[in-house]
Protein backbone atom coordinates (compact mmCIF):
# COMPACT_ATOMS: atom_id res chain seq x y z
CA UNK A 1 0.00 0.00 0.00
CA UNK A 2 1.50 3.33 -0.82
CA UNK A 3 2.10 5.59 1.87
CA UNK A 4 -0.11 8.05 0.65
CA UNK A 5 -3.06 5.73 1.78
CA UNK A 6 -1.69 5.90 5.82
CA UNK A 7 -3.01 8.34 7.43
CA UNK A 8 -0.80 8.84 10.22
CA UNK A 9 -1.35 8.07 14.18
CA UNK A 10 0.68 7.62 16.78
CA UNK A 11 1.20 3.88 18.35
CA UNK A 12 -0.75 3.17 21.80
CA UNK A 13 2.08 1.97 23.25
CA UNK A 14 4.70 4.93 22.56
CA UNK A 15 2.26 7.50 23.75
CA UNK A 16 -1.73 6.61 24.29
CA UNK A 17 -2.84 9.71 25.38
CA UNK A 18 -1.48 11.26 21.41
CA UNK A 19 -3.22 8.08 20.32
CA UNK A 20 -6.45 8.93 21.40
CA UNK A 21 -6.13 12.48 20.06
CA UNK A 22 -5.35 10.95 16.79
CA UNK A 23 -7.94 8.37 16.23
CA UNK A 24 -10.77 10.97 17.72
CA UNK A 25 -9.56 13.23 15.39
CA UNK A 26 -8.72 11.24 12.02
CA UNK A 27 -11.63 8.98 12.45
CA UNK A 28 -13.49 11.57 12.16
CA UNK A 29 -15.09 11.93 15.35
CA UNK A 30 -14.48 15.29 16.05
CA UNK A 31 -13.11 18.51 15.48
CA UNK A 32 -12.01 20.87 18.16
CA UNK A 33 -14.07 24.23 18.24
CA UNK A 34 -12.57 28.08 19.53
CA UNK A 35 -14.31 27.05 22.77
CA UNK A 36 -12.13 25.32 25.66
CA UNK A 37 -12.77 21.90 26.34
CA UNK A 38 -16.08 21.75 23.73
CA UNK A 39 -16.25 19.38 20.58
CA UNK A 40 -17.59 19.40 17.58
CA UNK A 41 -19.73 16.21 17.17
CA UNK A 42 -18.93 15.28 13.45
CA UNK A 43 -21.60 13.44 11.37
CA UNK A 44 -19.52 9.93 12.23
CA UNK A 45 -19.62 10.62 15.95
CA UNK A 46 -22.83 11.54 16.24
CA UNK A 47 -24.33 8.73 14.18
CA UNK A 48 -22.28 6.48 16.61
CA UNK A 49 -24.09 8.65 19.87
CA UNK A 50 -27.11 8.59 18.23
CA UNK A 51 -26.68 4.33 18.39
CA UNK A 52 -25.98 4.40 22.02
CA UNK A 53 -28.92 7.07 22.84
CA UNK A 54 -31.52 4.68 20.80
CA UNK A 55 -30.36 1.61 22.47
CA UNK A 56 -30.37 3.50 26.14
CA UNK A 57 -33.73 5.37 25.28
CA UNK A 58 -35.31 2.31 24.24
CA UNK A 59 -34.26 0.51 27.96
CA UNK A 60 -35.65 3.76 29.51
CA UNK A 61 -38.58 3.55 28.14
CA UNK A 62 -39.04 -0.48 28.95
CA UNK A 63 -38.55 0.02 32.41
CA UNK A 64 -41.44 2.90 32.85
CA UNK A 65 -39.95 5.76 32.62
CA UNK A 66 -41.43 9.44 30.45
CA UNK A 67 -39.07 11.62 28.75
CA UNK A 68 -39.23 15.02 29.34
CA UNK A 69 -37.27 18.51 28.90
CA UNK A 70 -35.82 21.23 31.68
CA UNK A 71 -34.82 24.91 31.15
CA UNK A 72 -31.27 25.43 30.69
CA UNK A 73 -30.62 27.36 33.26
CA UNK A 74 -31.27 27.78 37.25
CA UNK A 75 -31.71 30.84 38.84
CA UNK A 76 -29.22 31.19 41.66
CA UNK A 77 -31.63 30.97 44.55
CA UNK A 78 -32.85 27.79 43.11
CA UNK A 79 -29.41 25.99 43.15
CA UNK A 80 -28.48 27.16 46.66
CA UNK A 81 -31.33 24.91 48.44
CA UNK A 82 -29.78 21.87 48.82
CA UNK A 83 -26.33 22.67 50.41
CA UNK A 84 -23.87 19.49 49.58
CA UNK A 85 -25.45 19.89 46.52
CA UNK A 86 -24.42 23.32 45.51
CA UNK A 87 -21.37 22.93 47.69
CA UNK A 88 -20.37 20.02 45.40
CA UNK A 89 -21.36 22.14 42.10
CA UNK A 90 -19.88 25.68 42.80
CA UNK A 91 -16.64 25.34 41.52
CA UNK A 92 -17.70 24.07 38.04
CA UNK A 93 -20.77 25.84 37.29
CA UNK A 94 -21.06 28.36 34.73
CA UNK A 95 -23.01 31.67 35.36
CA UNK A 96 -24.83 33.91 32.94
CA UNK A 97 -24.80 37.20 34.43
CA UNK A 98 -26.49 39.69 31.93
CA UNK A 99 -29.49 39.54 29.22
CA UNK A 100 -28.18 41.94 26.19
CA UNK A 101 -26.67 44.97 27.80
CA UNK A 102 -28.40 44.29 31.35
CA UNK A 103 -27.20 43.13 34.35
CA UNK A 104 -29.81 40.32 35.29
CA UNK A 105 -30.81 40.93 38.87
CA UNK A 106 -30.26 37.59 39.68
CA UNK A 107 -27.32 35.55 38.14
CA UNK A 108 -28.61 32.17 36.20
CA UNK A 109 -26.26 29.21 36.13
CA UNK A 110 -26.04 26.53 33.35
CA UNK A 111 -27.58 23.66 34.43
CA UNK A 112 -24.53 20.96 35.62
CA UNK A 113 -27.33 18.67 36.45
CA UNK A 114 -31.03 19.15 37.13
CA UNK A 115 -31.96 17.72 40.46
CA UNK A 116 -33.35 21.12 41.29
CA UNK A 117 -34.86 21.75 38.46
CA UNK A 118 -36.83 18.91 39.01
CA UNK A 119 -36.97 19.14 42.42
CA UNK A 120 -39.02 22.67 41.90
CA UNK A 121 -40.99 20.90 39.33
CA UNK A 122 -41.87 17.84 41.58
CA UNK A 123 -43.09 20.37 44.34
CA UNK A 124 -45.72 21.11 42.39
CA UNK A 125 -46.87 18.12 40.86
CA UNK A 126 -46.82 15.94 42.94
CA UNK A 127 -49.33 15.86 46.16
CA UNK A 128 -50.61 12.14 46.93
CA UNK A 129 -49.99 8.91 47.03
CA UNK A 130 -51.60 8.59 43.86
CA UNK A 131 -48.97 10.64 41.88
CA UNK A 132 -46.33 8.01 42.56
CA UNK A 133 -43.82 7.23 41.42
CA UNK A 134 -42.85 9.66 38.89
CA UNK A 135 -40.47 8.28 36.41
CA UNK A 136 -39.04 10.65 34.43
CA UNK A 137 -35.94 11.21 32.17
CA UNK A 138 -34.36 13.92 29.98
CA UNK A 139 -32.10 13.83 27.45
CA UNK A 140 -30.26 17.05 27.46
CA UNK A 141 -26.87 18.71 27.56
CA UNK A 142 -24.74 19.99 30.67
CA UNK A 143 -22.33 22.67 31.41
CA UNK A 144 -19.47 21.76 34.04
CA UNK A 145 -16.33 24.13 34.21
CA UNK A 146 -13.47 21.27 33.90
CA UNK A 147 -9.93 22.07 34.72
CA UNK A 148 -8.90 19.63 32.34
CA UNK A 149 -11.12 18.15 29.21
CA UNK A 150 -10.45 15.56 27.03
CA UNK A 151 -13.00 15.23 24.00
CA UNK A 152 -15.64 12.31 24.81
CA UNK A 153 -13.62 11.91 28.38
CA UNK A 154 -14.06 14.82 29.89
CA UNK A 155 -15.84 17.85 28.28
CA UNK A 156 -17.11 21.50 29.46
CA UNK A 157 -20.22 20.82 27.19
CA UNK A 158 -21.43 17.36 27.56
CA UNK A 159 -24.51 15.36 26.28
CA UNK A 160 -26.31 12.67 28.41
CA UNK A 161 -29.77 11.57 29.79
CA UNK A 162 -30.47 12.00 33.51
CA UNK A 163 -32.84 10.29 35.56
CA UNK A 164 -34.91 11.86 38.02
CA UNK A 165 -37.37 9.44 39.96
CA UNK A 166 -39.84 10.12 43.13
CA UNK A 167 -41.24 6.90 45.47
CA UNK A 168 -43.32 6.63 47.66
CA UNK A 169 -40.52 4.57 49.79
CA UNK A 170 -37.01 3.96 50.66
CA UNK A 171 -37.24 0.35 49.35
CA UNK A 172 -38.77 1.20 46.05
CA UNK A 173 -36.15 4.25 45.38
CA UNK A 174 -33.29 1.27 46.43
CA UNK A 175 -34.89 -0.80 43.60
CA UNK A 176 -35.18 2.04 41.21
CA UNK A 177 -31.04 2.83 41.64
CA UNK A 178 -29.90 -0.85 41.33
CA UNK A 179 -32.27 -1.16 38.38
CA UNK A 180 -30.63 1.65 36.06
CA UNK A 181 -27.66 1.11 36.92
CA UNK A 182 -28.30 -2.41 35.96
CA UNK A 183 -29.68 -0.93 32.44
CA UNK A 184 -26.24 0.87 31.46
CA UNK A 185 -24.12 -2.20 33.07
CA UNK A 186 -26.26 -4.59 30.42
CA UNK A 187 -26.18 -2.03 27.74
CA UNK A 188 -21.89 -1.52 27.78
CA UNK A 189 -21.44 -5.14 28.17
CA UNK A 190 -23.97 -5.63 25.28
CA UNK A 191 -24.27 -3.25 23.32
CA UNK A 192 -20.72 -1.95 23.70
CA UNK A 193 -18.65 -5.02 24.76
CA UNK A 194 -17.21 -2.66 27.29
CA UNK A 195 -17.31 -4.95 30.82
CA UNK A 196 -17.99 -3.41 33.66
CA UNK A 197 -17.41 -3.76 37.52
CA UNK A 198 -20.76 -2.55 39.22
CA UNK A 199 -20.55 -1.29 43.02
CA UNK A 200 -20.97 1.34 45.63
CA UNK A 201 -18.98 4.73 45.70
CA UNK A 202 -16.82 5.74 48.56
CA UNK A 203 -18.35 8.79 50.81
CA UNK A 204 -15.73 10.46 49.52
CA UNK A 205 -16.26 9.99 45.44
CA UNK A 206 -20.07 10.06 45.81
CA UNK A 207 -22.43 12.41 43.96
CA UNK A 208 -22.84 15.89 46.30
CA UNK A 209 -26.61 16.00 47.96
CA UNK A 210 -26.98 11.87 47.20
CA UNK A 211 -27.63 9.58 49.92
CA UNK A 212 -25.01 6.84 47.74
CA UNK A 213 -24.47 6.61 44.83
CA UNK A 214 -23.57 3.50 42.52
CA UNK A 215 -21.31 3.32 40.17
CA UNK A 216 -20.03 0.56 36.67
CA UNK A 217 -16.06 1.18 36.47
CA UNK A 218 -14.39 0.03 33.36
CA UNK A 219 -10.81 -0.44 32.51
CA UNK A 220 -9.03 1.17 29.68
CA UNK A 221 -6.36 -0.23 26.63
CA UNK A 222 -3.78 1.65 29.39
CA UNK A 223 -5.27 0.28 32.16
CA UNK A 224 -6.76 3.42 33.80
CA UNK A 225 -10.22 3.21 35.05
CA UNK A 226 -13.15 5.06 33.65
CA UNK A 227 -16.71 5.64 36.04
CA UNK A 228 -18.66 4.75 33.15
CA UNK A 229 -22.30 5.93 34.44
CA UNK A 230 -23.70 6.26 37.77
CA UNK A 231 -27.04 5.96 39.86
CA UNK A 232 -27.62 7.94 42.93
CA UNK A 233 -30.32 7.01 45.62
CA UNK A 234 -30.94 10.74 47.21
CA UNK A 235 -32.86 9.98 49.97
CA UNK A 236 -35.32 12.24 50.92
CA UNK A 237 -32.11 15.15 51.26
CA UNK A 238 -34.01 16.94 47.74
CA UNK A 239 -37.18 16.42 49.04
CA UNK A 240 -36.65 17.84 52.21
CA UNK A 241 -34.75 20.81 50.47
CA UNK A 242 -37.91 21.49 47.97
CA UNK A 243 -40.89 20.37 50.16
CA UNK A 244 -41.61 17.58 48.19
CA UNK A 245 -44.53 16.16 49.80
CA UNK A 246 -47.23 13.51 49.42
CA UNK A 247 -49.78 11.96 51.35
CA UNK A 248 -49.75 8.21 52.37
CA UNK A 249 -52.96 6.24 52.17
CA UNK A 250 -53.35 6.84 55.86
CA UNK A 251 -53.59 10.42 54.99
CA UNK A 252 -50.14 10.88 56.39
CA UNK A 253 -47.77 13.88 54.86
CA UNK A 254 -44.51 12.26 54.15
CA UNK A 255 -41.40 13.24 52.01
CA UNK A 256 -40.44 11.53 48.55
CA UNK A 257 -37.79 9.31 47.97
CA UNK A 258 -35.61 10.18 45.00
CA UNK A 259 -32.84 8.66 42.85
CA UNK A 260 -31.05 10.52 39.63
CA UNK A 261 -28.90 8.53 37.54
CA UNK A 262 -26.48 9.77 34.21
CA UNK A 263 -24.83 8.64 31.27
CA UNK A 264 -22.93 10.65 29.17
CA UNK A 265 -20.79 10.89 25.76
CA UNK A 266 -18.05 9.68 27.84
CA UNK A 267 -19.16 6.12 27.16
CA UNK A 268 -17.48 7.00 23.20
CA UNK A 269 -14.46 7.40 24.67
CA UNK A 270 -14.26 4.65 26.53
CA UNK A 271 -15.20 2.29 23.48
CA UNK A 272 -12.35 4.23 21.99
CA UNK A 273 -9.90 3.30 24.65
CA UNK A 274 -11.08 -0.34 25.25
CA UNK A 275 -11.08 -1.56 21.38
CA UNK A 276 -9.32 0.76 19.76
CA UNK A 277 -5.83 -0.27 18.17
CA UNK A 278 -2.45 0.91 16.09
CA UNK A 279 -5.04 1.00 13.34
CA UNK A 280 -7.81 3.37 14.89
CA UNK A 281 -10.95 2.69 15.74
CA UNK A 282 -12.83 -0.70 16.59
CA UNK A 283 -16.04 -0.50 16.94
CA UNK A 284 -18.18 -3.34 18.73
CA UNK A 285 -21.11 -4.17 15.38
CA UNK A 286 -23.99 -3.40 17.61
CA UNK A 287 -23.00 0.35 17.98
CA UNK A 288 -21.48 0.52 14.45
CA UNK A 289 -23.31 3.35 12.29
CA UNK A 290 -22.19 1.23 9.69
CA UNK A 291 -21.53 -2.77 10.15
CA UNK A 292 -19.96 -3.74 6.73
CA UNK A 293 -18.81 -1.52 4.74
CA UNK A 294 -18.51 -2.96 0.78
CA UNK A 295 -15.47 -1.80 -1.33
CA UNK A 296 -16.00 -2.87 -4.91
CA UNK A 297 -12.39 -4.23 -6.54
CA UNK A 298 -11.86 -2.46 -9.92
CA UNK A 299 -15.02 -1.60 -10.25
CA UNK A 300 -14.63 0.23 -13.64
CA UNK A 301 -15.22 -3.22 -15.13
CA UNK A 302 -19.01 -4.10 -16.25
CA UNK A 303 -21.10 -5.22 -14.04
CA UNK A 304 -19.08 -5.03 -10.85
CA UNK A 305 -21.15 -1.62 -9.32
CA UNK A 306 -24.40 -3.04 -10.16
CA UNK A 307 -23.58 -6.04 -8.20
CA UNK A 308 -21.98 -4.45 -5.38
CA UNK A 309 -25.28 -2.33 -5.07
CA UNK A 310 -27.51 -5.42 -5.52
CA UNK A 311 -25.31 -6.93 -2.57
CA UNK A 312 -26.06 -3.64 -0.63
CA UNK A 313 -29.55 -3.71 -1.12
CA UNK A 314 -29.70 -7.43 -0.40
CA UNK A 315 -27.69 -6.85 2.71
CA UNK A 316 -29.33 -4.20 4.01
CA UNK A 317 -32.08 -5.64 5.37
CA UNK A 318 -29.77 -7.90 8.12
CA UNK A 319 -27.38 -5.32 8.70
CA UNK A 320 -26.26 -1.70 8.45
CA UNK A 321 -24.31 -1.73 4.99
CA UNK A 322 -22.43 1.42 3.56
CA UNK A 323 -20.79 1.19 0.15
CA UNK A 324 -17.98 3.50 -1.35
CA UNK A 325 -18.10 3.64 -4.69
CA UNK A 326 -16.07 6.96 -4.53
CA UNK A 327 -13.08 7.03 -7.44
CA UNK A 328 -10.74 6.51 -4.76
CA UNK A 329 -8.08 3.87 -4.98
CA UNK A 330 -9.14 0.52 -2.39
CA UNK A 331 -6.32 1.07 -0.61
CA UNK A 332 -7.29 3.97 0.40
CA UNK A 333 -10.61 2.64 1.14
CA UNK A 334 -9.62 0.08 2.78
CA UNK A 335 -7.67 2.45 5.53
CA UNK A 336 -10.07 4.75 5.92
CA UNK A 337 -12.80 2.17 6.99
CA UNK A 338 -10.49 0.99 9.26
CA UNK A 339 -9.31 3.62 10.92
CA UNK A 340 -13.45 4.68 11.39
CA UNK A 341 -13.45 0.52 12.85
CA UNK A 342 -16.03 -0.78 10.78
CA UNK A 343 -16.16 -4.19 11.51
CA UNK A 344 -16.41 -5.83 8.47
CA UNK A 345 -15.26 -4.89 5.07
CA UNK A 346 -16.61 -6.64 1.71
CA UNK A 347 -14.38 -6.80 -1.01
CA UNK A 348 -15.96 -7.88 -4.58
CA UNK A 349 -13.92 -7.59 -7.69
CA UNK A 350 -14.60 -9.54 -11.49
CA UNK A 351 -13.00 -12.56 -9.89
CA UNK A 352 -15.19 -12.58 -7.36
CA UNK A 353 -18.03 -12.28 -9.23
CA UNK A 354 -17.06 -15.13 -11.82
CA UNK A 355 -16.51 -17.49 -8.93
CA UNK A 356 -20.27 -16.35 -7.13
CA UNK A 357 -18.12 -15.39 -3.50
CA UNK A 358 -17.45 -12.43 -2.04
CA UNK A 359 -14.33 -11.27 1.04
CA UNK A 360 -14.98 -10.39 4.15
CA UNK A 361 -12.46 -8.61 6.46
CA UNK A 362 -12.92 -8.66 9.96
CA UNK A 363 -11.36 -5.44 11.58
CA UNK A 364 -11.07 -6.97 15.02
CA UNK A 365 -8.26 -9.62 13.95
CA UNK A 366 -7.64 -8.92 10.09
CA UNK A 367 -9.05 -12.25 9.38
CA UNK A 368 -10.27 -12.25 5.74
CA UNK A 369 -13.36 -14.86 5.19
CA UNK A 370 -14.26 -16.04 1.97
CA UNK A 371 -18.22 -16.30 1.63
CA UNK A 372 -20.12 -17.92 -1.54
CA UNK A 373 -22.38 -15.12 -2.32
CA UNK A 374 -25.07 -17.53 -2.03
CA UNK A 375 -24.85 -17.86 1.70
CA UNK A 376 -23.54 -14.59 2.99
CA UNK A 377 -27.37 -13.48 4.01
CA UNK A 378 -27.20 -16.70 6.05
CA UNK A 379 -23.76 -16.24 7.54
CA UNK A 380 -23.75 -12.85 7.85
CA UNK A 381 -25.05 -12.51 11.24
CA UNK A 382 -23.53 -15.01 12.83
CA UNK A 383 -20.04 -13.15 11.82
CA UNK A 384 -20.87 -10.01 13.18
CA UNK A 385 -22.30 -11.61 16.73
CA UNK A 386 -18.66 -13.72 16.64
CA UNK A 387 -17.28 -10.31 16.32
CA UNK A 388 -19.19 -8.50 19.02
CA UNK A 389 -18.65 -11.63 21.42
CA UNK A 390 -15.14 -11.53 20.57
CA UNK A 391 -14.41 -7.75 21.18
CA UNK A 392 -15.81 -8.66 24.66
CA UNK A 393 -13.93 -11.65 26.14
CA UNK A 394 -10.98 -9.75 24.47
CA UNK A 395 -11.63 -6.66 26.78
CA UNK A 396 -12.50 -8.73 30.03
CA UNK A 397 -9.15 -10.95 29.55
CA UNK A 398 -7.58 -7.63 29.53
CA UNK A 399 -9.16 -6.82 32.40
CA UNK A 400 -8.29 -9.60 34.27
CA UNK A 401 -4.50 -9.52 33.74
CA UNK A 402 -4.48 -5.99 35.05
CA UNK A 403 -6.11 -6.54 38.14
CA UNK A 404 -4.29 -7.29 40.97
CA UNK A 405 -4.43 -7.26 44.70
CA UNK A 406 -2.45 -6.03 47.48
CA UNK A 407 -2.28 -7.10 51.44
CA UNK A 408 -0.20 -4.50 52.47
CA UNK A 409 1.01 -0.88 51.91
CA UNK A 410 4.00 -1.41 50.46
CA UNK A 411 2.81 -3.76 48.52
CA UNK A 412 0.06 -1.35 46.73
CA UNK A 413 2.36 1.45 46.58
CA UNK A 414 4.51 -1.04 44.67
CA UNK A 415 2.13 -2.46 42.44
CA UNK A 416 0.97 1.13 41.57
CA UNK A 417 4.52 2.06 40.75
CA UNK A 418 5.09 -0.06 38.05
CA UNK A 419 1.81 -0.74 36.91
CA UNK A 420 -1.66 0.18 35.73
CA UNK A 421 -4.89 -1.20 36.26
CA UNK A 422 -7.17 -1.95 39.38
CA UNK A 423 -6.08 -3.17 42.58
CA UNK A 424 -8.26 -4.94 44.75
CA UNK A 425 -7.58 -4.15 48.69
CA UNK A 426 -9.41 -4.32 51.76
CA UNK A 427 -9.98 -1.02 53.43
CA UNK A 428 -10.91 0.34 56.98
CA UNK A 429 -13.54 2.84 55.71
CA UNK A 430 -11.61 5.63 57.06
CA UNK A 431 -11.30 9.17 54.52
CA UNK A 432 -7.89 9.59 55.91
CA UNK A 433 -6.74 6.00 54.19
CA UNK A 434 -8.33 6.61 51.23
CA UNK A 435 -6.79 10.26 51.27
CA UNK A 436 -3.22 8.65 51.71
CA UNK A 437 -3.85 5.96 49.44
CA UNK A 438 -4.22 8.74 46.23
CA UNK A 439 -1.84 11.03 48.01
CA UNK A 440 0.74 8.07 47.70
CA UNK A 441 0.02 6.35 44.72
CA UNK A 442 -2.01 8.55 42.76
CA UNK A 443 -4.93 6.09 42.78
CA UNK A 444 -8.53 6.70 43.88
CA UNK A 445 -11.00 4.51 45.20
CA UNK A 446 -13.15 3.14 42.32
CA UNK A 447 -15.77 1.45 43.87
CA UNK A 448 -17.06 -0.76 46.27
CA UNK A 449 -18.13 -3.76 44.27
CA UNK A 450 -21.53 -5.21 44.78
CA UNK A 451 -19.97 -8.78 44.33
CA UNK A 452 -18.34 -8.46 47.95
CA UNK A 453 -14.96 -10.37 48.31
CA UNK A 454 -12.71 -10.70 51.69
CA UNK A 455 -9.13 -11.10 50.70
CA UNK A 456 -7.99 -10.19 54.47
CA UNK A 457 -8.86 -8.71 57.54
CA UNK A 458 -7.05 -5.67 58.11
CA UNK A 459 -7.18 -2.25 56.22
CA UNK A 460 -4.58 -2.35 53.19
CA UNK A 461 -3.29 1.45 54.86
CA UNK A 462 -3.82 1.09 58.11
CA UNK A 463 -3.90 -2.40 59.52
CA UNK A 464 -6.76 -1.98 61.47
CA UNK A 465 -9.93 -3.80 61.07
CA UNK A 466 -11.35 -3.97 57.58
CA UNK A 467 -14.49 -3.07 56.59
CA UNK A 468 -14.99 -4.10 52.50
CA UNK A 469 -12.72 -4.75 49.91
CA UNK A 470 -12.35 -1.69 47.13
CA UNK A 471 -11.04 -1.36 43.95
CA UNK A 472 -8.17 0.78 43.08
CA UNK A 473 -6.93 2.25 40.37
CA UNK A 474 -5.58 5.68 38.51
CA UNK A 475 -8.47 7.23 36.38
CA UNK A 476 -9.47 9.41 33.66
P1 LIG B 1 -22.85 12.76 37.84
O1 LIG B 1 -24.09 13.51 37.56
O2 LIG B 1 -21.76 13.62 38.43
O3 LIG B 1 -23.05 11.48 38.58
O4 LIG B 1 -22.26 12.33 36.40
C1 LIG B 1 -22.88 11.36 35.64
C2 LIG B 1 -21.88 10.73 34.71
O5 LIG B 1 -21.42 11.71 33.82
C3 LIG B 1 -20.62 10.23 35.38
O6 LIG B 1 -20.76 8.91 35.80
C4 LIG B 1 -19.57 10.34 34.32
O7 LIG B 1 -19.49 9.11 33.62
C5 LIG B 1 -20.10 11.40 33.39
N1 LIG B 1 -19.36 12.67 33.41
C6 LIG B 1 -19.06 13.45 34.47
N2 LIG B 1 -18.41 14.56 34.09
C7 LIG B 1 -18.29 14.51 32.74
C8 LIG B 1 -17.70 15.36 31.74
N3 LIG B 1 -17.11 16.52 32.07
N4 LIG B 1 -17.79 14.98 30.44
C9 LIG B 1 -18.38 13.82 30.10
N5 LIG B 1 -18.95 12.98 30.98
C10 LIG B 1 -18.92 13.30 32.28
ZN1 LIG C 1 -7.43 2.23 57.17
Amino acid sequence: MGKEFVKEITAMDEDFAQWYTDVVKKADLVDYSSVRGSMIIRPYGYALWENIKDELDRRIKETGHENVYMPLFIPESLLQKEKDHIEGFAPEVAWVTHGGEEELQERLCVRPTSEVLFGEHYKNIIHSYRDLPKLYNQWANVVRWEKTTRPFLRTLEFLWQEGHTCHATDEEALEETVKMLNVYAELCENILAIPVIKGQKTEKEKFAGAKFTYTIESLMHDGKALQSGTSHHLGDGFAKAFGIQFTDQKGKLQYVQQTSWGFTTRIIGAMIMVHGDDRGLVIPPKAAPTQVMIVPIAQHKEGVLDYAYDLKEKLSKIARVGIDASDKKPGWKFNEYEMKGVPLRLEVGPKDIEKGQVILARRDTGEKITVAASELEQKLPGILEDIQHSLFEKAKNHREEKTYQAFEFNELKEIFAAKTGFVKAMWCGDRSCEDRIKEETGATSRCIPFEAESITKTCVCCGKEAQQLVYWAKAY
